[in-house]
């Protein structure tokens, strides 16, 4: 799906020397990497504050509860999504409740949120899956109509935009993941999150922090949750890079979208209108006449399988049919459009190294399974 060592060649010197200034500094947590990447990234994201933390997972949470989340409170999130995006409001003590998502993008629908507010809502989580912008502008208006916190998990959209505008600047918190494999990856685990509230900034500070206020003095319980130093100075060096590589995919995503437009029973996911996608995934759906399209795709995927050709779905199984959450009583039917997607999508291998022959390559074996 992916291959990091190509991508390692070009950048390994600038990396070396990276670390070695932070191992000569002898400073390995909350030092000046840390800081210069925040003051960079937020620039980027266009955010007024930007906040490193351990993860993407932990981006969420401590988004969640420096924006005011609580205990008992319920947030509105996406079931078509990593189990990370759930995860992360239980672990700031609220209840999930799923929404379906549309169709065209397979990101959360707009009214399927509206439909799921009761009294007890406190927040909106919107995701942009894959790279690509979701409803954004909608719910951004439902939030302030209803009093409510949106929250962006923009973990695999760093860098796209939706009418000019980054992902990631339009609620009133957005998390990104900077996991090895994400658009823009870190050599081991480590997030940010993003907003334009002095409030929300402060205590998530102090949140990733064990709720210091002062030295051993803490406001609320929080976290250890920090974004390292040699972690911090490998994404300065890679962020260099971020748009070069969108670019990349950009242009690969669209060679694949040439070489497999026309073939019966496959549709790639189409961005949003006057969106920036950035490709983290290209992701097509496989649909069939008949009553099984899992199993047509499980045999698209073995076809490239065999010819040596790495696919994923993203993902298997909704949010509201995993265990972990069938204590909320989630029932096969209740999200269909997410249902649906579960069973039909297949992404394919994509990455800015990737050479024309090789998509080609890829398109090619699709283009046969499909005939089979
Ligand atoms: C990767 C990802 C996360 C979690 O990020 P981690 O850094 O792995 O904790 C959250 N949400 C989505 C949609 C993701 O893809």
């Amino acid at each position: 799906m992916a291959d990091l060592g190509l991508q390692f060649a070009l950048i390994g010197e600038e990396i070396r020397h990276a670390i070695d200034e932070v191992l000569a500094s002898r400073q390995f947590v909350l030092g000046p990497q840390l800081e210069a990447l925040e003051g960079e990234m937020a620039r980027y994201c266009e955010r007024r504050f930007a906040i490193g933390v351990a993860s993407g997972t932990d981006a969420l949470t401590i988004g969640l509860r420096a924006a005011g989340v609580a205990t008992g409170d319920e947030v509105i999130l996406p079931a078509f999504t990593f189990l990370a995006t759930a995860g992360a409001v239980v672990a700031a003590g609220a209840r999930p409740v799923f929404a379906d998502s549309e169709p065209q993008t397979l990101n959360v629908d707009p009214g399927s949120v509206r439909s799921l507010i009761t009294p007890r809502t406190r927040a909106i989580v919107a995701v942009h899956l894959f790279g690509g912008a979701a409803d954004i502008e909608p719910l951004v208006e439902l939030a302030s109509q209803r009093g409510l916190v949106l929250i962006e998990d923009n973990a695999q959209s760093l860098g796209a935009a939706l009418g000019g505008k980054k992902l990631g600047s339009f609620g009133a918190v957005a998390a990104t993941s900077f996991y090895p494999s994400k658009n823009l990856g870190a050599y081991g685990d480590a997030g940010m999150l993003f907003t334009d509230s002095e409030g929300i900034a402060e205590r998530a500070l102090r949140l990733r922090n064990h709720g210091q206020t002062g030295r051993y003095i803490s406001a609320e319980p929080g976290w250890n949750s920090r974004l390292d130093e040699i972690q911090a100075a490998v994404l300065r060096v890679k962020a260099r890079y971020l748009d070069r590589w969108i670019a990349a995919r950009r242009a690969h995503a669209a060679r694949y979208d040439a070489r497999l437009a026309g073939v019966k029973g496959l549709h790639p996911l189409s961005p949003r209108e006057n969106s920036f996608h950035s490709y983290y995934l290209y992701t097509i759906r496989i649909t069939s006449q008949g009553t099984d399209p899992a199993a047509r795709g499980d045999r698209v995927a073995k076809h490239l399988a065999a010819h040596g050709i790495d696919t994923s779905v993203f993902y298997p199984l909704p949010l509201h049919l995993q265990p972990a959450y069938a204590s909320l009583g989630g029932k096969p039917g209740q999200l269909p459009v997410a249902e649906r997607a579960a069973q039909e999508v297949l992404s394919l291998p994509l990455y800015p190294e990737m050479t024309n022959e090789q998509i080609d390559r890829v398109a090619d074996a699709v283009r046969e399974a499909l005939r089979a």
